[in-house]
């Protein structure tokens, strides 16, 4: 190739090329092609193999990728000639890390460059210029806005940053950075993306790769985020009381109006609500696998993590995942937790679990550690309809209960890789990353239910309503019109 001095002046601006001479040992054939150039203005690294050529270690190297070449002299101005050697540590996604790009970095004082090394600089520049590269780069110098994070993590980049400072253990791999890896792991949580759409966008070439980042981003953060933000033993009773409590709730489930001076109760008793939240699953090609994950109520495969949250909606735990068939039903799994969990810390006497209908075979397990348990009332088969007190039992559960659902709709809402039918290959990490969705939850998101003055004043009416029989059902009674011969007279046309 022909070197065209006013090529180089394209790229380097200010730099002025002049021929220095020619290396002695070099035959009079290749002294046209060896002859060497002073790029005056241009600012160069040493060519070293032998070393790395940014801290001089001789330990694992690598050859310095083009991208990380071109990267340092687009924004240092400084070049790194081709062949030479860096350590892996510096490297992230074949660029340099920006820690790299902050140090001080000990140059020639001339940049000397014979016409072939020229045409390459020109070439890996131009390259550059016309390479179609990552269509997204979490990287420190990316220009992805304020808006791109919230729409493609869910988080804003102050929220990310902290994500990104309980990620200690996760390492740079020459494919992609640490920040890349977190925002992989978020992106699939947030907007449930097939990978092949996560190479794309990241420029990655091959699955496995995508595969692998999850997972070396998941168990950073299962390390050293979650068991800070969720787990029955991340928390004491105490921060719970405090922080995450609604104490006029104690009133309605002990069915208690505070007397004429308006003395409190005197200790704050703990509410936790239980719940199993489903996720549902492909059909598994294992014969046992899908018998066991078929649940007969929703007609469908899933598997299921038990709920234990606060009555403002703060997540205290979220089990591994259970089998849907029969031996696994709300009750049993509670007996379980009993049994193998922590979760006897937490409560104390007097305390309150709230439940469904599904948990009331367990109802007496749980009470045999004086545990007040709160359920809907069940309805008999020989009845009809609840009494109004039933009912009034039934509402003050469901006032305090809700939460548990909105929990759940939150986490779907937030995270629709958890609302959709998950991929099989996903099942065998779907329990890890459910926490993980539920530890940001309760890192980020306010609470789901804040008290007010309105609380109290609306547990009050409630304890005084709950006490009232439906006058109106009385009156019927009284009168015999609820029985069905009741009679009705036929209103006439005329
Ligand atoms: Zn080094």
């Amino acid at each position: 190739m022909e070197l065209e001095s006013h090529s180089l002046f394209l790229y380097s601006g200010c730099s002025v090329l002049s021929s220095i001479g020619t290396p002695r040992s070099h035959s009079t054939n290749t002294n046209a092609r060896r002859q060497l150039f002073a790029v005056k203005g241009m600012k160069s690294i040493k060519k070293t193999e032998k070393k790395c050529c940014l801290c001089k270690s001789e330990k694992e190297r690598s050859i310095v990728p083009r991208t990380a070449r071109v990267q340092m002299y687009k924004e240092t101005g400084i070049r790194i000639p081709k062949n030479n050697r860096c350590c892996k540590s510096h490297l992230a996604n074949k660029r340099f890390t920006p820690e790299v790009l902050k140090e001080k970095i000990i140059l020639t004082e001339d940049t000397n460059m014979d016409s072939e090394e020229i045409s390459e600089w020109i070439a890996d520049l131009t390259g550059l210029a016309f390479k179609k590269g990552p269509l997204i780069d979490f990287e420190y110098n990316s220009d992805l806005t304020e808006e791109d994070y919230q729409i493609l993590t869910g988080y804003s980049k102050v929220d990310f940053d902290v994500i990104m400072g309980y990620c200690k253990s996760l390492h740079s791999s020459i494919n992609r950075s640490k920040r890349n890896a977190v925002a992989m792991l978020l992106i699939q949580l947030r907007l449930n993306l097939s990978q092949k759409m996560i190479c794309l966008l990241f420029g990655i070439q091959k699955q496995e790769r995508v595969s692998a980042t999850l997972e070396a981003a998941l168990s950073a953060l299962e390390k050293d985020f979650i068991p800070k933000y969720l787990g029955l033993s991340h928390i004491t009773r105490e921060e719970l009381l405090e922080k995450h409590s609604v104490p006029a709730f104690d009133k309605l489930l002990l069915s208690r109006v505070d007397d004429e001076e308006g003395a409190p109760l005197e200790d704050k008793r703990l509410q936790l609500i239980f719940d199993a939240t489903y996720l549902y699953i492909q059909k598994p090609k294992d014969l046992e696998f899908q018998r066991r994950t078929y649940s007969q109520h929703k007609s469908r495969n899933l598997l299921k993590p038990m709920m234990v949250v606060t009555s403002t909606g703060y997540i205290v735990d979220a089990t591994e995942l259970y089998f849907a068939d029969y031996g696994n039903n709300d009750a049993s799994i509670l007996n379980h937790m009993m049994k193998t969990t922590p979760l006897l810390n937490l409560f104390e006497i007097g305390d309150h679990a709230i439940v469904d209908r599904g948990f009331r075979d367990a109802v007496e397990q749980v009470e045999d550690f004086a545990i007040y348990t709160h359920m809907p009332e069940l309805l008999p088969k020989t009845r009809k309809q609840f009494s109004a007190m039933e009912g009034n039992k039934s509402r003050k559960v469901t006032m305090i209960r809700w939460v548990v659902e909105a929990v759940n709709g939150r986490i779907k809402k937030k995270f629709k890789f958890m609302d959709a039918t998950i991929q099989m290959s996903y099942v065998p990490k779907l329990g890890r990353l459910f926490k993980l969705c539920c530890a940001l939850i309760n890192r980020f998101s306010p609470p789901i239910f804040t008290p007010s003055e309105i609380t109290e004043k609306l547990v009050n009416l409630a304890v005084r309503r709950s006490e009232l029989d439906n006058r109106l059902r009385k009156n019927l009674e009284q009168d015999g019109l609820l029985t069905r011969k009741s009679c009705w007279t036929l209103v006439s046309h005329e």
